[in-house]
């Protein structure tokens, strides 16, 4: 719910698990040398059984580019190290930026998993560590191929194809298999070969076997061929349709959220709301089975911890979440702390409250985006204000102290009365609910590929609606936490970048990574690509190419475009 931001190799886990995350600065950390075999690893218990190694198995390192705590609460990267490490013909040490497991002299492959947009700068830092070319072209026979996969990259992997020999688009199930079995038939070949083999596979992106064509130096993307005959013009992503979805493999007290054993109850959301990348970049919506795979996930669970947490893009989408609600609710779990990533508004239930509020949770999550009727019908958010009035009544009645919103300013079509409705609709939750705490979390709209508003840009008033907001309802009591702007047009720059976007990251790196360092990569790129204020604030012409064109997605350009012209007379 709320969310606009990245899905992952399993979609969107990581950005809803990847909490610590207190200040997009802060992120971009130097990795350290690591101390080797340090006791991080002895304190995990593993849900899974590795498999011992074969004497010829794959050398294969796996990396998370942000610190062990972080790594090791995202179910995207837990799930997929556990395949890794669950097979024989694979040999995998695992690396953070803070630690790592003894790593192979020569590695043959080296993955990450990449669920936030910043972590671009570890990805390269650690890269450097290890003495291998940031640049992919630059890489002899003796370096690993490079792969990375998650939500960030499966979006839109343009503005990092440099940096990756290989790129993993979509769901991890399935591919990371097809990954190894491919390498496995070419291993003995020369970079080339097994490049060129590996671009076969469906879901397989090699970046340096396609040629961005520009208008011209500082025009758009025309168009983006296949270098050589025999590949594929688009590369598809893949999509995993089965009854399960992800389930914790590994529970640690070292995890960000310590000891928590985390259940992806869906994936996907069936709302479409018109910028959500959460729902359009990994539909269909999939529901996880509760009485074949949910039920025993957490009676496994529970052997180890008794932290639960139930993620998805809205976990109580799921089409039995009530059954799932009265298995917990049960008293022999009274013991048990329960957390839920985030919930559809309309589904706050005093029962829900009750069951959350006696599992140990002090508030709930919901996204409204706004206060304004209109602009919900405008996002296709199908959502009334009596049922957030509804929704915070109930929370109040069954027992929990606070409710947490997510809420966006410079939806297009905004206007002024617009954020007058949000204040108002804060003055009604005050007095139907007056014992609740709320908060409201507020990001900037960033168009994001693959959705109905990829073709919006950010808009340039954003922060003074920030302000006014933090005005009028600071007043109120109302705890007001805005995102960083800064970081808004950031996101929007890599959420809509080109090819010709890395060498502004690159270079942005080594100036420091605050706003000013971007702009100032741009003036230093003048002449060779388009200005920050066209990636990031120009609203593009629907129908013209996109940078991400060669990439088929969920739905069609013609679909999606479809969804946003249904918006705009609401
Ligand atoms: S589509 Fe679903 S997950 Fe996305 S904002 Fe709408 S309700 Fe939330």
């Amino acid at each position: 719910m709320g969310y606009q931001g990245s899905a992952s190799i399993l979609p969107f886990l990581q950005a809803k698990t990847q909490k610590p995350r207190l200040s997009w600065e802060r992120q971009a950390q130097k990795p350290k040398q690591h101390p080797l075999a340090p006791s991080e690893f002895e304190l995990e218990r593993l849900l899974f059984t590795p498999a011992p190694p074969a004497a010829d198995a794959v050398p294969l390192v796996y990396a998370f580019p942000n610190t062990y705590a972080v790594g090791i609460t995202s179910l995207g990267y837990q799930v997929i190290w556990s395949m890794l490490a669950g097979r024989s013909d694979v040999a995998v040490a695992r690396l953070f930026t803070d630690l790592s497991e003894p790593l192979p002299p020569q590695p043959e492959l080296l993955g990450f998993s990449v669920s936030w947009e910043l972590d671009y700068v570890n990805i390269l830092a650690l890269l450097e560590q290890h003495g291998i070319p940031l640049q992919a072209q630059e890489r002899s026979e003796s370096d690993p191929l490079v792969f990375g996969g998650g939500p960030v990259l499966t979006a839109n992997p343009e503005p990092f194809a440099d940096f990756f020999d290989v790129i993993l688009l979509g769901d991890g199930e399935g591919l990371i298999d097809a990954l190894i079995q491919a390498y496995q038939a070419v291993r003995g070949g020369s970079r080339a070969q097994k490049l060129q083999a590996l671009a076969q596979v469906p879901g397989i992106y090699v970046p340096s076997l396609y040629e961005p064509c520009y208008s011209e130096v500082t025009g758009p993307v025309e168009k983006i061929l296949p270098r050589l005959e025999g590949i594929p013009a688009k590369i598809r992503k893949h999509t995993f349709r089965g009854n399960t979805l992800s389930v914790s493999t590994v529970v640690t007290p070292k995890a960000a959220w310590e000891n928590i054993y985390l259940l992806e109850v869906v994936r996907s959301c069936p709302e479409m709301c018109r910028f959500c990348l959460a729902s359009y970049l990994t539909l269909p919506f999939r529901a996880a089975e509760i009485e074949g795979h949910l039920i025993p996930a957490v009676e496994r669970g529970l052997q180890v911890t008794n932290r639960i947490g139930l993620l998805g893009a809205s976990v109580t989408q799921h089409p039995q979440f009530e059954q799932l609600l009265d298995y917990l609710a049960q008293d022999r779990f009274e013991q048990v702390r329960l957390s839920l990533a985030s919930v559809r508004t309309g589904t706050v239930t005093p029962h829900l409250a009750q069951v959350l509020s006696r599992r140990g949770s002090k508030s709930i999550t919901v996204a409204i985006e706004s206060g304004s009727e209109r602009l919900r019908q405008i996002i296709n958010k199908k959502l009334t204000n009596p049922e957030i009035l509804a929704a915070a009544a109930h929370a109040q009645a069954g027992g929990l102290q606070g409710i947490k919103f997510y809420g966006m300013v410079g939806i297009p079509a905004e206007t002024q009365a617009d954020l007058e409705a949000t204040v108002a609709l804060f003055q009604e939750l005050k007095q139907v609910a007056p014992r609740l705490r709320f908060t409201l979390g507020c990001s900037t709209f960033v168009p994001k590929a693959h959705t109905p508003f990829q073709w919006y840009g950010v808009d340039a008033k954003a922060e003074k609606k920030v302000q006014f907001f933090q005005k009028q309802l600071r007043p109120l009591g109302i705890d007001f936490r805005p995102e960083s702007y800064s970081w808004s047009v950031i996101q929007a720059l890599i959420s809509r970048g080109d090819r010709r976007v890395g060498r502004v990251l690159t270079l942005a790196r080594q100036f420091g990574e605050s706003l000013g360092s971007y702009r100032r990569a741009f003036k230093e790129l003048k002449g060779q690509l388009p200005p920050l204020e066209y990636y990031v604030h120009s609203n593009w012409r629907p129908g013209d190419p996109l940078p991400w064109d060669h990439i088929e997605g969920p739905l069609t350009p013609e679909r999606l475009l479809q969804h946003q012209q249904e918006a705009l007379p609401a």
